[in-house]
């Protein structure tokens, strides 16, 4: 990209960012309430209609202690893959299994402007909050989306979170220092590495010796996740849990 398109990119982000993102939010504050699954109207807001309602997979404590992937029924402990090769996080809280109704929220808040939602989902995010936490940060946007979006979803969700459970939240905790790529069609390892650099800790005595919480929206591959784990864990976070709304499971469709 040569230094003439960039600059027009950055004015072009910048504009949309000054009048695209709070006037969109703006206008979709005082609108009636509707399912957040599917948008048809309901009684009130944060509530999902039966249909959508009956469709969402909460996930409970039960699962693998490690990553809180759903075992078979009745069994308990660790999954293989967090047995075979230990992660470097202390456990992954989703609220639900990613599937079609799930994914709607995420969408919804991101790409519609539907700010409500936010706290929607920060409900039965903030009764998966891991024993013990003391400090919760979300997962930082680079600065370009950040302007183009107006807002940080995981900001949003972890205002709402930090309000319902008591933990803090420093909302800063972590900077998004490179863009990264879509990493749509990318390998693991290529994914990985193209994470990998992206954040840094602002102030690593904000984390030093705390058991953070790492607030997102959706956790797929991890590896976002994993990049900011590594970096609050570097800088001297006594432990780093993720706190998710949604999660993909492997074999649950979608
Ligand atoms: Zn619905
Ligand atoms: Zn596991």
């Amino acid at each position: 990209m040569g230094a003439g398109s960039k600059q027009a990119r950055f004015a072009m982000e910048w504009g949309r960012a000054v009048l695209a993102g709070p006037l969109m939010a703006l206008t979709h504050w005082a609108l009636p309430p509707r399912c957040p699954g599917c948008a048809e109207p309901v009684e009130a807001d944060h509530r999902f209609c039966p249909g959508c309602w009956g469709r969402l997979r909460f996930l409970d404590t039960l699962g693998c202690a490690t990553c809180g992937i759903p075992l078979g029924d009745g069994l308990a402990g660790r999954c293989g893959t967090c047995l075979a090769d230990p992660p470097r996080h202390a456990g992954i809280h989703a609220a639900v299994a990613y599937g079609p109704i799930a994914r709607q929220l995420p969408i919804r808040l991101k790409h519609g402007g539907r700010i409500g939602v936010a706290e929607t989902m920060a409900g039965p995010m903030a009764r998966r909050m891991p024993p013990g936490a003391d400090l919760l940060i979300p997962v930082p946007l680079h600065r370009w989306r950040l302007w183009r979006r107006g807002f940080n979803q995981a900001v949003l969700i972890g205002e709402g979170v930090s309000r319902r459970s008591g933990v803090p939240m420093a909302r800063d905790g972590l900077r998004r220092v490179r863009a990264t790529p879509l990493l749509r069609g990318l390998s693991p390892k290529q994914r990985h590495k193209a994470v990998t650099a992206a954040f840094r800790v602002t102030d690593p005595a904000v984390v030093k010796g705390r058991h953070v919480v790492l607030v997102d929206d959706v956790y797929t591959t991890g590896a976002t996740a994993g990049a900011c784990v590594r970096v609050l864990l570097a800088a001297g976070a006594a432990s780093v849990a993720i706190l998710c709304w949604a999660r993909v499971i492997e074999g649950a469709g979608d």
